[in-house]
């Protein structure tokens, strides 16, 4: 779905991606772990081109989208973001947070659009929610709407970035629930963690960034019972 191919980016000098390679196949779950400043919220940012990259091609589906020329709101179509702090309107309904795009981007209509978010709230346990207000409904359940909002664009690719450090640990439980039937659909995801316990629970893939370098990665058991890099094990050794 997802290529990465010699990635760069530096901010006033500082290399914060340096020459990252990554591909991620279809279905596949690769979550990124790393320290505070390691790079990978900017390695998701470049992927739904909030960042330009220095260096390097990102293609998706086999569409390069770091060519200029490209179409950027194409792109985010294909791809769903949600972000650590959830970014709701707030002064619109679960409902409407969760139609607004399908309407305005996708051109769904209006009953078309709203019949697949009352499916989407039913299937992930918020069908009475609808017509709240998002401070209405805890941290976890506003996260589990922005997680659905972003589903109801039906991406190829989900993007998360650190959804559960907002929130508090019933909450937490919560959101990886649905990350996990999320998996199960078969959405492919690249997400990044401070949460190894989750990251070893889901990915299939596990990235260690280090400094901006893709220093290893491969299945968590390994990752996480036997890497390569004395980085990886003293990083490891820190979080665990
Ligand atoms: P965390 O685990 O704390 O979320 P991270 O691995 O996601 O960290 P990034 O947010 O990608 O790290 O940041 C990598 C580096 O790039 C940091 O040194 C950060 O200060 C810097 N950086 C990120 N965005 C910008 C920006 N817009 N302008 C300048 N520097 C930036
Ligand atoms: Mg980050």
């Amino acid at each position: 779905v997802l290529t990465i191919d010699g990635v760069w980016k530096n901010f006033h000098g500082h290399h914060v991606l340096r020459g990252v390679d990554l591909e991620v196949h279809s279905h596949e779950v690769v979550c990124l772990i790393g320290a505070s400043g390691s790079g990978k919220s900017t390695l998701l940012r470049c992927v739904n081109l909030l960042e330009t990259v220095d260096d390097g091609v990102i293609t998706l589906e086999g569409r390069e989208i770091t060519d200029p020329r490209v179409d950027v709101d194409d792109v985010r179509k294909r791809i769903g973001t949600v972000f650590q702090a959830y970014n709701l309107f707030p002064h619109m309904s679960v409902l409407d947070n969760v139609t607004l795009a399908p309407r305005q981007v996708h051109g769904a209509s209006r009953e078309q659009a709203e019949q697949q978010a009352h499916d989407l709230l039913a299937r992930f346990g918020l069908a009475d929610r609808a017509r709240a207000y998002p401070d209405q409904l805890s941290g976890g359940q506003q996260q589990r709407v922005a997680i659905i909002r972003a589903l109801a664009t039906q991406p190829r690719l989900m993007l998360l970035d650190e959804v559960t450090s907002a929130l508090d640990p019933v909450l937490v439980r919560e959101v990886l629930g649905v990350i996990r039937e999320l998996k199960e659909t078969g959405m492919t995801m690249i997400l990044t963690t401070h949460e190894m316990s989750f990251c070893r629970d889901i990915a299939d893939t596990v990235c260690f960034l280090d400094d901006g370098v893709l220093l290893e990665k491969g299945p968590p058991e390994k990752i996480f019972t036997d890497p390569e890099h004395r980085r990886t094990r003293e990083f490891l050794h820190t979080v665990l």
